[in-house]
């Protein structure tokens, strides 16, 4: 069942995720959901933050991608088909040293039409758990990297937003206004 997609700026969406702890059926059933949602609105990642929810859990899929990037997981190169969609539970990420930055103009689906440049470091190893409890090691670069960076700024309260330059912060601040009162407006009703 797909969820609805909050937007900003809903509170839940400057709140800190909370560890999973219970990797059961109803993670599994709400990692689902959260897929279906990712698919519907046609993003390459969603967070828990942004299904209402306040949980350290993301999902990524970059198959309909056609950005160039590298990985490995659990220190195999494996098929995409075969890892994703991703689920992401507690991950952690160490940005792998001397990585060039990178600047890429990010978009996010709790800010509808709103896009902006972002600057974030090139290649990344994350670790996190599976919907099943499975630990795993990723290493990735490129927008893989940066997608599961976006994500977990989430799981942290943080968004696309917040690390962008002023310039680009002012260029689309009345955009940024706007659908914060159109998001307070809707929650009244
Ligand atoms: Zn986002």
């Amino acid at each position: 069942m797909a969820l609805r997609i909050v937007q900003y700026n809903n509170p839940v969406l400057r709140t800190k995720g909370e560890k999973v702890n219970a990797f059961d059926a109803s993670l599994a059933v709400f990692a689902n959901d959260m897929i279906e949602s990712m698919h519907e609105a046609g993003g390459i990642g969603l967070a828990a933050q942004q299904v209402g929810r306040a949980l350290q859990l993301c999902v990524v899929d970059l198959r309909e991608s056609d950005a160039e990037f590298t990985w490995e997981l659990d220190g195999a190169k494996p098929p995409m088909d075969l890892f994703m969609p991703l689920v992401m539970a507690n991950p952690k990420i160490t940005i792998v040293a001397g990585t060039p930055e990178t600047v890429y103009e990010e978009g996010c689906l709790s800010f509808p039409k709103i896009r902006g440049d972002v600057t974030r470091p090139d290649a990344i190893v994350a670790t996190f758990k599976d919907e099943r409890g499975v630990p795993h090691v990723l290493k990735c670069d490129g927008l893989f990297s940066r997608c599961i960076q976006h994500e977990v700024d989430h799981l942290n309260g943080v968004l696309f937003i917040d690390r962008m330059d002023k310039k680009t912060r002012g260029g689309i601040e009345d955009a940024v206004k706007a659908l914060a009162k159109e998001t307070k407006a809707a929650t009244k009703k």
